[in-house]
C-alpha cells in the first residue's frame, strides 16, 4: 500500500465527519473477521458513509492513493469475504439503513444497503408483503446481493439475483451507475444486475437496491417428516418437485444434526434423517398439496409426518432448523465452524449426501449435514479446534473431497455462501477459460485492483 494511515485519514476527514472515520483498535478488530474459520486481518481505517456521494468520494480517495477497500455489511459471510488481507479501508454500511420507498402496486421496495432482512420484513408486514430471501443470519441486503445469497425459501422464490431489479453502484473510480430499472423485464443492454449481484465487493459498492417483494400467503402449513435413510428423504423431495407441488421450503437435516437440534432447542424429534417442509397458498389448494405430499412421502417409506398449522408451533419447528448452526457452535465452545456448500444437479443429491456423510464419519470430527434439498444444495457443518493443525488439515481435505465430487458431476463449489478466499482455489477447475473473462471484467472496472482485492479472482496473473 502506497499511502500512510495518516494520509488516508487526512483525505477522508475533508468530507466525512470525524465520527465517520475510525482507527480505533476495537472497531478495526470488529471488521477484521467474518463468521468463518479463516484467519483475521485488520483494516487500517473503518469508515461509515451516510450517502452514495460519501461512498463516491471515499472511492476517489482510495483510487487516487491506491488503497484497498472492503465493503462490509454485517460480517456474517462464511468464506473470509470481508477480511481485509491487504489492510486499507473498510466501508461499513450500517449508517445507510433506510427503507426508502415501498412501491406496493409494483411489488418493489427501494432500500439502502445496510438494511437487514428482518428490518425489511418488519416494515413490509404493515403492507401485507414480505421479502423472500432468508439466509438464516440477519444479514444486510447489500451483503446478501453481493454474495447472491439464498436459503430455505429459494426452492419457490429463487435466489437473491432473481429479486434484484436495480442497483445503484459506486465504481472503483467513484462513478455512480444504475444497473437496471423498475421494469419487470428488459431486453436492453448487458445484464449488469446479474454481473454485480454475487461480485462480493470486487466490482463496486452498492448504495441502493430495488428488490422484488411478495404478498404474504393466506395460509401456511409446516411439516416434519422422518425417514429411515437420507436416500429415502431426498428421493421423496425429487418426487414432490416432479409432481409440481409448489413447496415453499424443504430442508434435510441428518440424524446427528437432529441430535444437536434436540439438545439446543429442547425438542425430542426422532434422531433419523428428517425433512422440514412448508406449504403456502389458499386453503383449498394447500389441502390438496398436503394430501398429495403425504401420499408421496408414504411411497418413500416415511415413518412419521407431523403437520403444524398453528403459528407458534410452526415458528418453533422452523426455529429449531434455523438455529442448527448456532446449536453446533454452542455445543462446541472454543471451536470454529467450517461449512461446506456444494450444489449438485438434484439427481446427484442423494449420493452426494451419502458420500459426504461417509467421509465425515471417516475423519471423526463433530459435525452434521443439512441441505436445501429442493435446490440440490447441502452443507456439512464441522467444528474444528483451530489450535490443532491436524484437525484443520483433516477438515480442509474433507471440504476438498466434497467440492471435487460436486465438480465432477457438473455442480458448483458454492451454492450460496460465495467464493471469498475459501473457494478461490477451485475457480479455475470450475470455470476454465471463463475465469479469464471474469479477470478481464475485474480489470476493466477496477484497473488498480483496489476493490476487495484477491477475492474471487487473483488479478496479478493478468498481463496489464
Ligand atoms: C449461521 C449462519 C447461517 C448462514 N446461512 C446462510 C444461508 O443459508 N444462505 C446464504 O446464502 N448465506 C448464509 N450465511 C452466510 C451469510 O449470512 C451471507 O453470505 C450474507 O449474504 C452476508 O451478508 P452480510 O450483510 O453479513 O455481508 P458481509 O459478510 O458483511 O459481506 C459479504 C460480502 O458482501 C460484500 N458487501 C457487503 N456490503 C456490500 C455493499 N453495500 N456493496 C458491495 N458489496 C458489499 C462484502 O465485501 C463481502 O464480500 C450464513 C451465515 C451464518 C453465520
Amino acid at each position: 500500500m502506497s499511502a500512510s494511515i495518516d494520509k488516508i485519514v487526512e483525505n477522508l476527514i475533508v468530507f466525512l465527519d470525524e465520527d465517520q472515520v475510525s482507527v480505533n483498535q476495537i472497531v478495526r478488530e470488529l471488521h477484521s473477521k467474518d463468521e468463518s474459520y479463516h484467519d483475521a486481518s485488520l483494516p487500517d481505517v473503518v469508515v461509515f458513509p451516510k450517502t452514495a456521494a460519501d461512498v463516491s468520494k471515499i472511492m476517489n480517495v482510495a483510487n487516487n492513493l491506491q488503497v484497498p477497500v472492503v465493503p462490509f455489511g454485517r460480517g456474517s459471510s462464511l468464506e473470509g469475504h470481508v477480511i481485509p488481507y491487504d489492510n486499507g479501508i473498510t466501508i461499513d454500511f450500517s449508517l445507510m439503513d433506510k427503507i426508502l420507498e415501498v412501491r406496493e402496486k409494483d411489488l418493489l421496495v427501494k432500500v439502502q444497503p445496510g438494511v437487514t432482512r428482518t428490518q425489511l420484513n418488519k416494515e413490509l408486514k404493515k403492507y401485507g408483503l414480505f421479502f423472500s430471501v432468508d439466509p438464516g443470519a440477519d444479514a444486510t441486503l447489500g451483503g446478501m446481493a453481493a454474495t447472491n445469497a439464498s436459503g430455505t425459501t429459494t426452492v419457490k422464490y429463487g435466489v437473491m439475483r432473481d429479486q434484484v431489479r436495480d442497483l445503484e453502484v459506486v465504481l472503483a473510480d467513484g462513478t455512480i451507475i444504475h444497473t437496471g430499472s423498475l421494469a419487470a423485464k428488459s431486453a436492453s443492454g448487458f445484464h449488469l444486475n446479474g454481473l454485480f449481484v454475487g461480485s462480493e465487493g470486487t466490482l463496486g459498492c452498492f448504495t441502493e437496491l430495488t428488490l422484488k417483494v411478495y404478498g404474504i400467503p393466506e395460509f401456511t402449513t409446516a411439516a416434519r417428516a422422518v425417514f429411515p435413510t437420507v436416500k429415502n428423504a431426498v428421493e421423496a423431495v425429487t418426487s414432490i418437485l416432479q409432481a409440481g407441488i409448489p413447496i415453499a421450503r424443504v430442508e434435510l437435516v441428518d440424524e446427528s444434526s437432529i441430535r444437536q437440534v434436540n439438545k439446543f432447542s429442547g425438542t425430542d424429534y426422532a434422531d433419523k434423517p428428517t425433512l422440514f417442509l412448508e406449504f403456502e397458498g389458499n386453503e383449498a389448494g394447500l389441502k390438496q398439496d398436503v394430501e398429495f405430499t403425504k401420499e408421496i412421502m408414504e411411497d418413500h417409506n416415511c415413518e412419521e409426518i407431523q403437520f403444524e398449522t398453528d403459528n407458534t408451533a410452526r415458528t418453533k419447528l422452523w426455529d429449531a432448523r434455523h438455529n442448527l448452526a448456532y446449536a453446533y457452535i454452542h455445543g462446541h465452545v472454543g471451536k470454529k465452524m467450517m461449512v461446506t456448500d456444494v450444489c449438485v444437479p438434484i439427481s446427484e443429491l442423494a449420493n452426494a449426501v451419502i458420500f459426504a456423510r461417509k467421509e465425515l464419519d471417516a475423519i471423526d470430527l463433530p459435525g452434521g449435514i443439512l441441505g436445501h434439498v429442493g435446490d440440490g444444495n447441502f452443507h456439512a457443518l464441522l467444528m474444528i479446534d483451530m489450535s490443532n493443525p491436524e484437525e484443520l488439515a483433516k477438515a480442509e481435505t474433507f471440504n476438498e473431497k466434497i467440492v471435487l465430487y460436486a465438480l465432477e458431476r457438473n455442480g458448483t463449489c458454492t451454492g450460496e455462501h460465495g467464493v471469498g478466499v475459501g473457494k478461490q482455489k477451485y475457480q479455475a477447475a470450475e470455470h476454465g477459460e471463463a475465469l479469464q473473462v471474469m479477470e478481464k471484467i475485474k480489470l476493466a472496472l477496477d484497473p488498480n485492483n483496489i476493490l476487495n482485492p484477491n477475492k474471487i479472482v487473483q488479478i496479478e496473473k493478468i498481463d496489464k
